[in-house]
């Protein structure tokens, strides 16, 4: 394999975690084969966004072009495809985002390559990339390789750390293929998410309560620990879902994404629809009362027990350790 190629994602303004992510891991996969490391960089007035890239890859390549200002999944398949074609990179990586959902699919559909989706990693295996995938709710891990390259991936965000990285890559202007406005879709406008009292995006302490709780009434409790150690309530989707908090305290993939300096999971399983969310925090710590709840691999600290002895213990002994 002579080339990875990674497409950068970036909106509003700003480039996306992800693509450093992926640059980090397609810079790991680049060395151990030799292989060029270059980030495919779509968009209008990008610039400042190929200075920041020119340190993740050997080379960047960049279309600008007034018809890209915003993402629109048939405009980018038309470039991104024009770009694979002609120089075959034997690996793709494309960030699984609304974009990269939106995008890969039909990207790889149009090649005739091969594409794994949602992945939690990607090795070399024998010299080819293996991909890793969770099933069953992250119950399982399953390992699939690709049948010959090139191949594509759409890559889960915050599945790789951003490794600091000093390479000088070069910079490459690519003319744009489109030559008229797509227009079968139309990007309007760019919504937020509403707000609502707290914005738990910003909090940095967390206590995020999950079905182990069992009932409405027991809330208090966790209430309490977040109130002694300062920081906010979220929780995963049962609690929303039965209206015991309000969906901008929803922590996941269909919630918010959360980087916190201490995030405490209490009675949280650890589906990887949770821990998307969550995985970012600098010190987890799970509170679980199955020694084999899934939180833990990614749990700092982890109290194997149950919810309705720790937590009260817990919040007792901050309250005395803030008094002394
Ligand atoms: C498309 C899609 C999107 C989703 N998006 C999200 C999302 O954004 N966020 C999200 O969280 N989920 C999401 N989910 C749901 C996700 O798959 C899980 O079902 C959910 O995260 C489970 O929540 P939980 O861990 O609170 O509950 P459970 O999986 O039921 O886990 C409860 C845990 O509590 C523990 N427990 C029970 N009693 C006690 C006790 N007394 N003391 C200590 N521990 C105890 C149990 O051991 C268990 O591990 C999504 C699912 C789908 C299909």
């Amino acid at each position: 394999m002579k080339e990875i190629l990674v497409l950068a994602e970036h909106r509003m303004g700003e480039l996306r975690d992800v693509t450093l992510e992926m640059l980090s891991k397609g810079r790991e996969l680049a060395q151990a084969l030799d292989a060029q490391l270059v980030a495919g960089l779509l968009g209008r007035d990008v610039a400042v966004f190929s200075e920041t890239l020119k340190k993740w890859a050997h080379q960047v390549l960049v279309v600008d072009d007034s018809k890209l200002e915003n993402f629109n999944a048939d405009a980018y398949q038309k470039v991104l495809g024009d770009i694979i074609k002609k120089r075959q990179p034997g690996l793709t990586m494309i960030g699984h985002t609304s974009f990269g959902v939106d995008l890969a699919p039909p990207l790889a559909t149009q090649l005739g390559i091969p594409l794994i989706t949602d992945c939690v990693d990607i090795q070399l295996k024998d010299g080819a990339p293996l991909a890793t995938r969770q099933v069953y709710g992250g119950k399982l891990i399953s390992e699939v390789s690709f049948v010959g390259t090139p191949c594509m991936v759409t890559l889960r965000q915050g599945a790789f750390p951003v490794e600091e990285s000093d390479l000088k890559g070069k910079i490459a202007a690519v003319d744009s293929p489109l030559t008229e406005e797509i227009t079968c879709r139309k990007f309007l406008q760019y919504v937020e998410a509403v707000v609502g009292d707290v914005d738990i995006t910003q909090a940095d302490i967390i206590v995020s309560v999950g079905r182990g709780i069992r009932e409405e009434k027991n809330m208090p409790i966790v209430e309490g620990l977040a109130e002694a150690m300062g920081g906010v309530l979220a929780c995963s989707r049962p609690i929303t879902d039965s209206g015991w908090l309000s969906s901008d305290r929803q922590v996941g993939q269909s919630g918010r994404t959360v980087k916190p300096k201490v995030y405490v999971a209490v009675g949280i399983s650890g589906a990887f629809q949770h821990i998307t969310g969550m995985s970012g925090a600098e010190t987890i710590v799970a509170i679980n009362r199955d020694p084999n709840a899934p939180i833990f691999s990614v749990a700092h600290y982890g109290i194997v027990g149950d919810l309705f002895q720790v937590v009260p213990a817990l919040t007792e002994k901050i309250a005395e350790a803030k008094e002394n």
